[in-house]
């Protein structure tokens, strides 16, 4: 258990240390990023030790997983849990009950059951949407891949500002799979320059986070403008495949 602290705390320093030095090089403050550190997939012991190390912030994928962690680690303070991966819409009552951020909001259905479940248990969640800038089939979120598709976006967004127990507070996004981290940087910037037209189209909203960059590529992403980075096997390692569901 030492040694896990210990490793991963070296982790934890370096990987923030990199944050401060992208910030630095790209004229911001690290305090405007936070690192979340993804435990998708990595036992208790890992969230534990990593909470040892100094992590404050945790990342899960699966609700459930992620409530198993949330519940076991209840009496740490100060520790805080985002939904980061696609949510199903029958997970959607965990996510609105027990997490403190959601990334990964990517449809117009599930913002509705999220809100109702919200409502249900009186609180108010915190959301980011989340665009495909990189236009793949397989990833998720609105489609942002080419700029003439950004005016469309609009009236389709604009049906979840009227939901009231959902809060938005800005973007996420996930790239394509690159061979070096220059590769995500116009796929962050493109999300950047999404965030400036949105916030342009619709000031009323809180368009402040950014949420991009994992171990791949998480120093051009703060360079780019992330607020939040996900960063995973940098941090706690390989992960134990056996978890996933
Ligand atoms: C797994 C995951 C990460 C972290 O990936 P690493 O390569 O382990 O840093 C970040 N964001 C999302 C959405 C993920 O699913």
């Amino acid at each position: 258990m030492l040694s896990l602290v210990h490793s991963i705390r070296e982790r934890y320093l370096f990987a923030l240390d990199q944050i401060a030095s992208a910030a630095r090089k790209s004229g911001r403050d690290a305090d405007q990023v936070r690192l979340v550190v993804v435990t998708k997939s990595q036992p208790l012991e890992a969230v534990r030790a990593a909470v040892e190390a100094g992590a404050r912030i945790f990342g899960e994928n699966y609700a459930e997983e992620g409530v198993m962690k949330i519940q076991s680690l209840a009496a740490q303070t100060g520790v805080e849990w985002h939904m980061i991966g696609h949510v199903q819409s029958r997970k959607a009552r965990l996510v609105a009950e027990h997490f403190a951020l959601l990334h990964s909001l990517d449809s117009l259905k599930l913002a509705q059951r999220l809100d109702r479940f919200a409502a249900e248990s009186s609180r108010t969640l915190p959301v980011l949407l989340e665009f495909n800038v990189g236009g793949e089939e397989t990833k998720s979120g609105w489609d942002a891949s080419d700029e003439s598709k950004w005016d469309a976006l609009l009236p389709e967004l604009a049906p979840l500002f009227d939901l009231q127990n959902l809060r938005i507070c800005g973007l996420m996004t996930m790239p394509p799979l690159g061979n070096t981290p220059e590769d995500s940087r116009r796929f962050f910037r493109r999300t950047r320059l999404l965030r400036e037209r949105l916030a342009t189209q619709l000031p009323g909203a809180d368009w402040r986070e950014l949420s991009m960059g994992t171990s791949a590529d998480y120093a051009v992403a703060v360079e780019e403008g992330a607020t939040l980075v996900r960063v995973g096997t940098a941090i706690v390692g390989e992960r134990n495949y056996e978890l996933e569901k």
